[in-house]
């Protein structure tokens, strides 16, 4: 994939100014950030792109560099790169500067919820035309006494005494480079500035309890066993102000007595009469939309397959859909009577004659086909 303009990236102009793309990165790198969104690898991808961008035009030489002669003044292997160290050097200093502490570990900043996850059982037609279903999932809540805040009715939370309520304590450590000063998660209140001291007894300080929860899946048209709708925010709510986690349903189909399905076909098997395969007929088919009319000709095959365009499954967020296939199935004639059997062999006796002269013809074929 090429690779992006790092001003592009950050979302500045080329004239930005260093305070500019400070503020475009630590705006992006929040939004990006895997904390926040733990398992998006798109959000992974943007965030290392961010880092990157950052890391060179952050820097006035490899800017320069970058400027006159793009990626290649700057990319380990292009020319000129010297002491370049790749996109994610810095990738620990950055993490600290908003987050406080080491790379992962405990609770710290925003935090999307989790997701949640069910499945859906739905009828072939269901599948076929979609559906709108009330699913229930059980999953944490804001609790309704303490609107969340964890603290008794009446009371509120208070400020953390340790952090003096913004979440974070600063270390300044001496090191051979100088003086470093580091940030780091407020152990007492995890972050949040602030402390319970009655905590609210419908929820015991949690500031969430565990709900019932009706909501509303909309199933579109087309939709297969194995096909997963994300229905987003509904999850778990996240923490310390991050956004809710989403609700995945997974969808499986159960099967039809007379249908089976093919992509976006529908394939079903019709019954005929040696008879009537062998004379032609006009069947009533059943189909997605009701009985349709299908002529067969004379002379049709056992395993023959008929289309009916566009009589299947429309295609999912497409247009058009699929066709019907219907495959004619020629039952032998069994339990015969006296008389039957005779027009048969009278048949038989026509047919061999008819094979004495070379020629294979229809009624030979269909011998072939239903008896023997
Ligand atoms: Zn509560
Ligand atoms: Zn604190």
């Amino acid at each position: 994939m090429a690779k992006r303009d790092y001003y592009e990236v950050l979302g500045v102009g080329r004239e930005a100014t260093e305070n500019d793309l400070k503020k475009a990165y630590r705006q992006l790198a929040r939004k990006y950030h895997p904390d926040v969104n733990p398992g998006n690898k798109e959000a992974e991808e943007r965030f290392k792109e961010i880092n990157e961008a950052y890391e060179v035009l952050s820097d006035p030489e490899k800017r320069a560099r970058y400027d006159q002669f793009g990626h290649a003044g700057t990319d380990p292997g292009g020319f000129g790169q010297g002491d370049f160290q790749g996109g994610f050097g810095g990738f620990g200093d950055i993490f600290e500067m908003f987050f406080g502490g080491g790379f992962g570990g405990t609770q710290r900043g925003p935090r999307k919820g989790a997701d949640l996850q069910l499945d859906l059982d739905i009828s072939f037609e269901e599948a076929a035309f979609g559906v709108e279903r009330d699913v229930q999932v059980t999953r944490q809540e804001e609790c309704p006494a303490c609107q969340g805040s964890g603290a008794e009715p009446g009371t509120h939370p208070s400020r953390c005494p340790a952090c003096h309520g913004t979440g974070q304590i600063k270390v300044t450590q001496a090191t051979p480079l100088g003086r470093f000063q580091t940030v780091r998660t407020c152990s007492q209140c995890h972050g949040s500035g602030k402390v319970i001291n009655t905590p609210c007894k419908e929820c015991r300080g949690r500031g969430a309890v565990r709900r019932e929860r009706k909501i509303h899946v909309r199933v579109p048209a087309g939709v297969d066993t194995g096909s997963r709708l994300r229905i987003s925010g509904e999850g778990e709510p996240g923490t310390l102000g991050g956004p809710p986690g989403d609700l995945y349903v997974d969808i499986s189909v159960r099967p039809h007595p007379l249908f089976r399905r093919r992509d976006f076909d529908v394939l079903s098997d019709h019954s005929v009469s040696f008879t009537q395969a062998a004379l032609g007929a006009e069947l009533q088919v059943p189909t997605l939309d009701g009985h349709v009319k299908v002529k067969i000709p004379e002379g049709t095959q056992s395993g023959t397959s008929f289309r009916l365009k566009n009589k299947g499954i429309p295609r999912l967020r497409g247009y058009g859909r699929g066709d019907h296939h219907v495959r004619i199935m020629v039952i032998t004639p069994t339990n015969l009577s006296e008389r039957q059997k005779e027009l048969l062999r009278e048949l038989e006796r026509s047919l061999s004659q008819e094979n004495r002269a070379g020629e294979k013809g229809f009624f030979e074929k269909m011998k072939d086909a239903f008896m023997g």
